[in-house]
């Protein structure tokens, strides 16, 4: 159970990189984090990692392509807390190819587990927002969503339409104190960008303004950022925190 009178946030894709990131800052603003993703053992961790750093955490482990199960997942929070004020849509995959050879399942897979569990997951936990008068839901994009990228189809839209659900919820729900914000990552250094060779990190680098590849915690400060109290009047943003790569 979260500490009475903490703000409770959930964070899908905690298990490593950008969302374990996320997940940790937010614990240390205070927040009970909730972690999200399939592998148990490494959101039981986390959990042991911020409870010792005096933050408060929770494990739930779910498959967030499966769009039934997961708004499940999402409803059960709010009921376990009484309240669900922040939401943030990390996790993510790439299955990467030209569009001539994108197989069927590829796309499929792709927009489902990037694009329909955001809307699953909103769809629930704005009921708790509503109720509870506040919200806070940031969707984790990327640059490929806003200027597209070769060989990334179906992941460029997925994130486009990640932008454009984002802007239809600040609309709808802006009267209610929630917000809708968007964070787009340029190249973070993380195990999904792992296996690029290093002439094209470098390459990448050179096109940035600032000359260094992303780290996890430029994302995670941006999250704690537009998931605050105070940024109550920022919302239906894509903020791309890229390093001047797109200056979207
Ligand atoms: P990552 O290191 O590959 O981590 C992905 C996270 O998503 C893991 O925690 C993974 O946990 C979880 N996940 C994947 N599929 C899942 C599913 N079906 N159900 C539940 N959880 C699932 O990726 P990352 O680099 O941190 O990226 C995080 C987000 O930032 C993604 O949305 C990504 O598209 C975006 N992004 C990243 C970059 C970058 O340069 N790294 C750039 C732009 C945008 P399990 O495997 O344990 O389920």
């Amino acid at each position: 159970m979260s500490d009475s009178g903490k703000r409770v946030a959930v964070v899908t894709g905690a298990s490593r990189g950008i969302g374990r990131a996320i997940a940790i800052r937010l614990a240390k603003d205070g927040r009970h984090v909730v972690l999200i993703a399939r592998s148990e053992g490494p959101l039981n961790d986390l959990k042991a990692t911020i409870e010792m750093s005096g933050g408060s955490a929770s494990v739930k482990a779910a498959d967030i392509s499966d769009a039934v199960a997961f708004g499940k997942v999402i409803d059960a929070v709010a009921e376990e807390h009484k309240r669900l004020d922040i939401l943030v849509n990390n996790a993510g995959i790439t299955k990467d190819g030209l569009i001539l050879r994108m197989s069927d399942e590829d796309w499929t897979s792709v927009i489902q587990t990037n694009l329909s569990s955001a809307f699953v997951a909103i769809r629930s936990a704005a009921r708790s927002m509503m109720r509870g008068k506040f919200g806070r839901i940031v969707n984790i994009a990327s640059t490929s969503g806003v200027v597209g990228n070769a060989g990334q189809a179906n992941y460029a839209a997925a994130k486009a339409g990640l932008i454009g659900l984002t802007k239809t919820v600040a609309k709808e729900l802006g009267g209610k104190g929630i917000t809708a914000n968007v964070i787009a990552p340029g190249f973070i250094e993380t195990d999904m960008t792992a296996n690029l060779p290093t002439e094209i990190k470098e390459g990448i680098t050179k096109l940035m303004a600032i000359k260094r590849l992303g780290q996890v915690d430029d994302i995670a400060a941006a999250v704690a950022y537009v998931s605050s109290d105070e940024a109550g009047f920022l919302t239906g943003q894509t903020i791309c925190v890229d390093g001047g790569l797109t200056m979207c």
